[in-house]
């Protein structure tokens, strides 16, 4: 949809420009030094960024998930309802075995998060995801060229990517299950599929798969 980026897309491994979150990972590190413990990189499909035609944006990594594996959404709950649900609408292939080496591949799918550190309570604040919003989640927009579709898990994930797309938060609300139109791509905004939303029944298995088919249909008009 743009041009390719000129700035680098993922943050370095002692990224410091949020200083909380560089502070929690380095506690991280201390207590548990076989995790990742670092930004969490996009989750690309093998065929590398030019077969991304849909972007799935997540708030921020997990402590026990993606910080400790190293891939978005793999190691904690909300990763086995969305890898089975890609896996079910052809987005990827293989199994889904909650390791970032077991072989799980995307198609034409990219994964990634708002916030690439993993903040402390799973809250980042608003400066932390603005500074990562502009260094990284917007040039990570910009590296895909034929990019058509973004599906946005939650409320904050949301709003941070109509704001990456320059687009008027109150133009584009977050409405779960909505389809809205960003100008080069579609936006497809979900509740976000962690544990508590699926426990509390605010997200059901099959409201989770009804997002993905409406993508799997735009994806094939
Ligand atoms: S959240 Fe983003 S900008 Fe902030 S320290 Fe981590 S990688 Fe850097």
């Amino acid at each position: 949809m743009h041009a390719p980026a000129l700035r680098p897309a993922e943050p370095p491994r002692d990224c410091p420009l949020c200083p909380r979150l560089h502070n929690f990972i380095a506690e991280w590190r201390a207590r548990e030094p076989g995790w990742y413990n670092a930004p969490v990189p996009t989750f690309l499909p093998p065929e590398g960024e030019e077969a991304v035609e849909l972007l799935i944006v997540g708030l921020a990594p997990g402590l026990r998930g993606a910080n400790r594996t190293g891939r978005p959404f793999t190691g904690d709950y909300a990763g086995n309802l969305l890898y089975d649900t890609l896996v079910r609408f052809g987005f990827a292939r293989g199994d889904y075995e909650a390791l970032p080496d077991d072989g799980l591949e995307l198609i034409g799918t990219a994964i990634t998060n708002a916030v690439r550190c993993v903040p402390p309570e799973n809250k980042p604040v608003g400066a932390e995801i603005a500074t990562c919003r502009q260094h990284f989640f917007v040039p990570t927009i910009e590296r895909f060229p034929n990019l058509k579709a973004i599906v946005t898990l939650g409320m904050i994930a949301h709003q941070s990517t109509v704001r990456a797309l320059r687009m008027r938060v109150a133009a584009l609300p977050f409405i779960h299950g909505a389809r809205l139109e960003a100008e080069a791509v579609t936006l497809f905004p979900s509740y976000h599929c962690s544990r508590y939303n699926t426990n509390t029944g605010k997200l059901t298995e099959e409201m989770f798969r009804q997002v993905f088919r409406g993508v799997k249909e735009f994806l094939s008009e």
